[in-house]
């Protein structure tokens, strides 16, 4: 059943609350962080492994089948297959099918999701091929929905600024230092489906006023 959204309408009670998540954390030792911090270097310009006041949530899909193989491609440090550079690629989180949320990198370490917004995004996976079946899967919609009104309310983020990776190059935050990559993005989550999604998000409600919690100071996640 195609979720609706009076259905997700009706999930909305109150100010966002966070939802269930394990964590379960990929190794991101000093040397996988010394590597983030020179890729930081390379292609933003700064000097740091670490994420500091994101702007961006940047939706994905796996283009697998489950939240094993994604940890599993997640977790080695090893040059990805694609543009062959370190550290390892990785997302914050992860939603399965059935609806369970993992968190593989903590809030406040720059992740490898998206050329040109690493800098400033937080990444959130979604197993399937395409997002088409996220919107099969009402669990898994509900969990990503809660999930990212939750992140972006704790970071001050605006529903505007919640894209998909499609959508990355018209991103106001998209930075990229090497040419060569200024224009590479990738397909998942496509302009129309963000559009029903941001709907859906903007129908759950806003922020409120004692919602979202300072990241400042909050070294938990
Ligand atoms: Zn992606």
């Amino acid at each position: 059943m195609l979720a609706s959204l009076a259905a997700v309408a009706a999930l909305a009670a109150g100010p966002p609350v966070a939802p269930l998540i394990v964590q379960r954390f990929i190794p991101f030792g000093a040397q996988r962080k010394a590597e983030t911090a020179a890729y930081a270097r390379r292609h933003y310009g700064l000097d740091t492994w670490r994420l500091v006041r994101p702007r961006v949530i940047v939706e994905h899909v796996t283009v697998n089948d489950s939240i094993q193989a994604t940890y599993n491609t997640f977790a080695p440090d090893r040059p990805d297959p694609e543009l062959h550079e370190l550290p390892g690629v990785c997302s914050h989180f992860v939603v399965g099918q059935d609806g369970t949320i993992v968190q593989f990198v903590r809030l406040s370490v720059m992740c490898r999701h998206t050329v040109g917004l690493n800098w400033t995004a937080y990444g959130i996976e979604h197993v399937g091929r395409t997002e088409a079946d996220v919107f099969r899967h009402p669990r898994q919609l509900a969990a990503s929905l809660a999930l990212t009104r939750w992140l972006r309310c704790r970071a001050h983020i605006g529903v505007a600024n919640v894209i998909g990776h499609a959508e990355s190059l018209s991103s106001p935050y998209h930075r990229e230092r090497v040419a060569r990559l200024r224009r590479q993005t990738h397909s998942d989550w496509q302009p129309a489906a963000m559009r029903r999604y941001r709907a859906m998000l903007t129908a759950l409600g806003g922020c409120g006023t004692s919602a979202a919690s300072s990241l400042a100071g909050d070294t938990r996640r």
